[in-house]
């Protein structure tokens, strides 16, 4: 694969991210794709799927995670529902965690991803070890399945995220990069947090955001690639220095109407391809 091959975040059947014809239609040749919904994750359908996205010429890179019950209304919602952090979701969660694994094995696929959820900042809490605990379950089921398991930044700071992954110490553990998600949680500068846990990174999101009036306590505003406040060019500047390759991959929050996907995506893809060539010239 070349440098930095580019990516949509999409989906089979959950309505989020790019739809799979317009990613196809409009070249694209990875994506990170989210689990379809358990009645459609048998052995079967699996090697249906994967036949259909590789006759459409779409490399999934990462299976994304997400469970029923989950909400991004806002940021309270967040820590009352998302991941495996919430108690009484946990044990189902955890479960259907390592089905997904088994159906991303089954489309042969060796990265699954998810958001954990917000991770207690004081380590003393034991809602602190909990998750270390469960987060130890699923990389051990996923190594068995021969995957890594990345997890989505956002939630933590970085110095946060760095302490609970060697708090885990599994190495198959690493971090799928957001740069916009540092900015809408209000959780540090994106860049800045970049450099932190850049050794960690190993997949990454092209989103972009601008700052909340009054960051980790409401929402910033999740914008097209390039009108945010992430930079996107010194974001990718900081990827080449850290030695990171492989693909990056548009995550945009918008409605899946053809479209507006079409004009949209392709004007994000149109900036990654021109600053890739930037600053990479020949070799990409
Ligand atoms: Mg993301």
């Amino acid at each position: 694969m070349s440098v930095w091959p580019l990516g949509v975040f999409s989906s089979i059947d959950a309505g989020l991210g790019v739809k799979l014809e317009v990613a196809q239609e409009l070249g694209v040749p990875t994506i990170h794709l989210h689990a379809p919904h358990r009645e459609n994750r048998s052995p079967e359908s699996a090697q249906e799927y994967a036949k259909r996205l590789q006759e459409m010429g779409l490399q999934v890179t990462v299976m994304f995670a997400g469970f029923e019950g989950e909400s991004y209304a806002d940021i309270p919602t967040v820590q009352r529902t998302v991941g495996l952090v919430p108690r009484e979701y946990r044990a189902a969660r955890v479960q259907e965690m390592k089905e997904i694994s088994d159906f991303a094995r089954a489309m042969g696929v060796d990265v699954v991803a998810l958001h954990l959820g917000f991770i207690p900042h004081d380590t003393s809490d034991p809602l602190y070890g909990e998750v270390v605990e469960v987060t130890r379950d699923v990389c051990d089921h996923c190594r068995g399945n021969g995957q890594a398991l990345h997890l989505e930044t956002g939630q933590e700071t970085a110095d946060g995220l760095l302490q609970f992954l060697a708090d885990v110490d599994r190495d198959n553990l690493f971090v799928n990069f957001d740069p916009a998600n540092m900015i809408l949680y209000g959780t540090g500068e994106p860049l800045e947090a970049l450099r932190k846990v850049g050794h960690k990174v190993r997949s990454v999101h092209c989103k972009d955001a601008r700052w909340a009036a009054n960051p980790g306590k409401e929402w910033g505003e999740e914008v097209p690639l390039g009108q945010g406040d992430v930079n996107i060019e010194a974001f990718l500047q900081t990827l080449k220095e850290l030695g990171y390759t492989g693909p990056l991959t548009i995550e945009r929050e918008i409605p899946q109407e053809p479209e507006r996907q079409r004009q949209e995506i392709g004007m994000a893809l149109e900036l990654l391809a021109s600053l890739r060539k930037k600053l990479w010239g020949e070799q990409a």
